[in-house]
């Protein structure tokens, strides 16, 4: 068995290695014609050879090809056939018919349908062949080209949407780390650090407010001056640590004692302010006499003693002001101070 033959029992006639420009597979039932074809490209192309379309289909599927020239005529398949299965397989192979002019219906057919790219028609010239290869693999070339291009951008998309996506994330964090440092010094700028109550700039805002509420709306406001009595004395025995836990435990009391709707606030040292919306004296008067009492009975967490403080109560006239209250406010709690401490003045 000479080697041409065994090449084509063996399916495919292998290539001859060469500066290739691409690979060419020819298909033809007369081995004579296929490789007559197959030698006017082998100096510029990879050229494979199939003589049925059983192998021609193998060898597309086995090796990178380009173009496929097939003739029409052939035993089981024809080349259109061939080349429509082709087609379906990878519709960027270049497709060429060889044909006589009897199957020339068929393969108008083929045409429209866009299954192949060319048809040379029997007989054909050596130098149209080559002309119809060649710019079918110009053809297939442009189409590489474009499917590289295609794929090349939905990678770098997919990359800039993540990218995207990323920055995306980042700038939320970033964001939501600003709204929470921002929450976070607004609060401080609002709050007594110690003991987590309002400020005294908080409160003096809260004030100014609530007197012009209370006087536009012809409503009453009351509010609640605290003093704590001996404070100095529990300094100076057990320390400003201890002091500070005392301060501590009469906001809580004073938090919790209040009433929902009302504000408390340290003044600064060991003077608290309740404020009281929509409250007449006497109502304040019970307020403050509760806080009181339960300041009294309370422990305090890190203070063995009793803890009491003054109170001095007052209630909003109209016309006055937020100074003007709080100074009447202060003048009880001068008086509750002069009357003995732990008790409530109005
Ligand atoms: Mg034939």
């Amino acid at each position: 068995m000479s080697t041409l033959s065994k090449g084509f029992a063996g399916r495919v006639r292998a290539p001859k290695a060469g500066k290739a420009k691409g690979a060419l597979l020819v298909v033809d039932d007369e081995t004579s014609i296929a490789e007559s074809i197959a030698d006017l490209f082998r100096r510029e192309y990879i050229v494979y050879t199939a003589s049925n379309a059983t192998d021609a289909y193998a060898s597309v599927v086995d090796h990178d090809v380009s173009v496929v020239i097939s003739d029409q005529r052939m035993p089981q398949e024809t080349g259109a056939e061939l080349l429509s299965r082709v087609a379906l397989y990878n519709p960027s192979i270049t497709r060429i018919l060889l044909t006589g002019f009897a199957d020339i219906g068929a393969v108008i057919q083929a045409v429209n349908s866009g299954q192949i790219y060319y048809y040379l028609a029997k007989p054909w010239s050596d130098d149209e062949l080559h002309l119809v290869v060649d710019k079918a693999f110009e053809h297939n070339g442009l189409l590489r080209e474009r499917d590289q291009l295609i794929e090349q951008l939905r990678a770098a998309n997919t990359g800039l949407e993540g990218q995207v996506a990323e920055r995306t994330r980042e700038l939320q964090a970033r964001t939501e780390e600003l709204e929470n440092s921002n929450r976070l010094i607004s609060e401080l700028a609002r709050k007594d650090p110690l003991t987590g109550l309002s400020n005294r700039r908080h409160l003096d805002e809260l004030f100014a407010m609530e007197v012009e509420r209370s006087a536009r709306h012809k409503l009453s406001l009351s509010v609640i001056i605290a003093d704590v009595d001996h404070f100095k004395k529990v300094n100076d025995t057990h320390g400003h640590a201890v002091g500070d836990m005392v301060l501590v435990g009469v906001a809580k009391i004073l938090e919790s004692g209040k009433r929902p709707y009302d504000m408390t606030g340290r003044f600064g040292g060991e003077e608290f302010v309740v404020l009281l919306p929509e409250t007449r004296g006497e109502d304040a008067m019970v307020v403050a006499e509760r806080l009181r009492t339960a300041l009294q009975e309370a422990a305090i967490a890190g203070f063995t003693g009793t803890v009491t403080a003054s109170f001095g109560v007052a209630s909003l006239l109209s016309g006055e002001d937020s100074l003007g209250l709080f100074a009447k406010a202060d003048g009880a709690l001068y008086r509750a101070k002069e009357n003995g401490r732990n008790r409530v003045e109005f």
